[in-house]
């Protein structure tokens, strides 16, 4: 099982580098508010343990790969190079949490590793039919970004890579394991990019020239070029999703959002749309929180 992680900002009013912080949020943590917001409170507030998933585990697996890839000389930025990389990470993996052997059941478990990892293979071997890496020096790898909002909300998050070119332009990069998103629910997936951008922005004082998400599913790139007013938006958009947060903590209201994210979600058994009875609140409930699985969708 995972366990949610531990944040440094877990009760109201944290002190983060010596500033008062009325609360801290990540994208994802935004976007299962958004998604719904039963949800955020079996993660956030309540902190239950989710099963490890197959699909999380190979983006993580493969996010690892990714970024050791680049610590090679450049021309050794190979598929070879990278595929001989991929068992060495799962089982470091396995080495600091045993517990994610659990995900493939005892009696077929050295088949469905296998196909697990050859899956992975797959997903890295897309990977360079869209990028050469011994073409790019990304100047930031797995990169903890954190600003505080005038609003005293503090926006964290990790940042898969972050190339910078010759003139200063910033791109960010972030990879999925999964596929591109239909066009109608690619705002929903450039929230995050978005929310990235904002930070970088507030803390660089320059605006990235380019988002782009890199879809190692299907392979595919979504590329999107923010300005001043998106960036402006994207502040408005999650100053009002903290809003709404701190409504349900202090009501207590936390509303189950049925949907398509249903099929995934770990705590059907205790959700009202389902049947279900969430627990009790705990007694002082927590603000939003980061996530140790940021930057792995
Ligand atoms: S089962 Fe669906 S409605 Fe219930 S908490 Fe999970 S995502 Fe929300």
């Amino acid at each position: 099982m995972s366990t949610p992680s531990e944040s440094p900002a877990t009760r109201m009013s944290t002190a983060v580098d010596g500033v008062e912080v009325l609360g801290a949020l990540s994208p994802s943590r935004a976007g299962d508010f958004l998604s719904c917001p039963l949800l955020y409170r079996f993660r956030t507030v309540d902190k239950l343990s989710e099963p490890f998933s197959p699909d999380a585990v190979r983006g993580t697996v493969v996010h690892k790969v990714l970024e050791d890839l680049f610590d090679l000389p450049a021309a050794d930025r190979t598929p070879g190079r990278a595929q001989a990389m991929l068992e060495p990470a799962w089982e470091r993996l396995v080495a600091e949490d045993p517990g994610l052997e659990e995900m493939f059941p005892a009696d077929g478990e050295g088949a469905q590793v296998a196909d697990w990892l050859t899956s992975c293979r797959s997903v890295l071997e897309r990977y360079f039919t869209l990028e050469d890496p011994r073409r790019l020096e990304p100047a930031e790898r797995e990169l903890y970004v954190e600003t505080l909002l005038d609003s005293r909300l503090l926006l964290r998050g990790f940042v898969d890579r972050i190339d910078v070119a010759p003139d200063g332009a910033i791109r960010v990069v972030d990879y999925k394991t999964g596929r591109a998103p239909h066009e109608m629910f690619e705002a929903k997936a450039l929230f995050q990019m978005k929310f990235y951008a904002l930070v970088i922005w507030r803390t660089r004082g320059v605006v990235p020239a380019m988002l782009q998400l890199v879809y190692l599913g299907n392979g595919e790139i979504l590329r999107y070029v923010p300005d001043e007013r998106d960036l402006l938006a994207t502040e408005r958009k999650v100053e009002a999703i903290w809003h709404a947060i701190r409504r349900a903590q202090e009501s207590g209201d936390w509303q189950p959002s049925p949907g398509r994210l249903c099929e995934w979600c770990a705590h059907r058994a205790i959700c009202p749309a389902w049947g279900g009875t969430p627990p009790p609140l705990p007694v002082r409930e927590v603000e939003s929180d980061l996530s140790a699985d940021e930057s792995v969708d």
